[in-house]
């Protein structure tokens, strides 16, 4: 197995949000040689290969891995964190394991600009995303801290091709 175990360093109250936590781990394994994989996968990813660093954010989750050391924020207590650790640990393992099937991506993404998105959204400012507005959305997708997904709107017929374009500009799958 590539990566036997993470553990936990410390735990603190996170900057951003002091309602959640953020957790500093260290990885059994340097996973410089797995970035580049994961960078392919997650359409949320910041990755710097001469620093050896990765950031990406899953369920609103912040993931930020450099060499063997990975900071997880956003989490709100241990049974949560132990589960992410569970995810994190089995995800660089399949990664590792399917490598050989996956494009390494060895550049950063570029982040798509908020009036970009903003164009291609509904602009009815119905809140059904959970968000004050369409430009509050723009905003919060721009930072990659909600998917395209929590737009219901964008799912009706007559937004099929923004759809398309927004998931084109974020290199989703579809
Ligand atoms: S659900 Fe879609 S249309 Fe409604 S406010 Fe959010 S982004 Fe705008």
């Amino acid at each position: 197995m590539f990566l036997q175990s993470i553990n936990v360093l410390d735990v603190d109250l996170c900057v951003q949000q002091p309602d959640k936590f953020v957790a500093h781990t260290r990885a059994s394994a340097d996973l410089r040689e797995i970035m580049p994989y994961l960078n392919s996968m997650f359409r949320t990813s910041t990755y710097n290969h001469d620093a050896g660093s990765i950031k990406f954010t899953n369920d609103k989750i912040e993931y930020t891995i450099i060499g063997d050391k990975i900071n997880i924020a956003k989490f709100i207590n241990r049974t949560e964190l132990h589960e992410l650790l569970d995810w994190l640990k089995d995800l660089v393992n399949d990664t590792y394991d399917s490598r050989s099937e996956i494009i390494p991506m060895y550049v950063c993404r570029k982040p798509v600009p908020v009036l970009f998105i903003y164009n291609l959204l509904p602009k009815t400012n119905c809140q059904q995303c959970g968000e004050k507005s369409c430009m509050v959305f723009a905003a919060q997708l721009n930072k990659l801290e909600i998917d395209i997904e929590a737009c219901p709107i964008l799912s009706e017929p007559e937004y099929t091709a923004n759809r398309r374009r927004l998931e084109g500009a974020f290199g989703a799958f579809s």
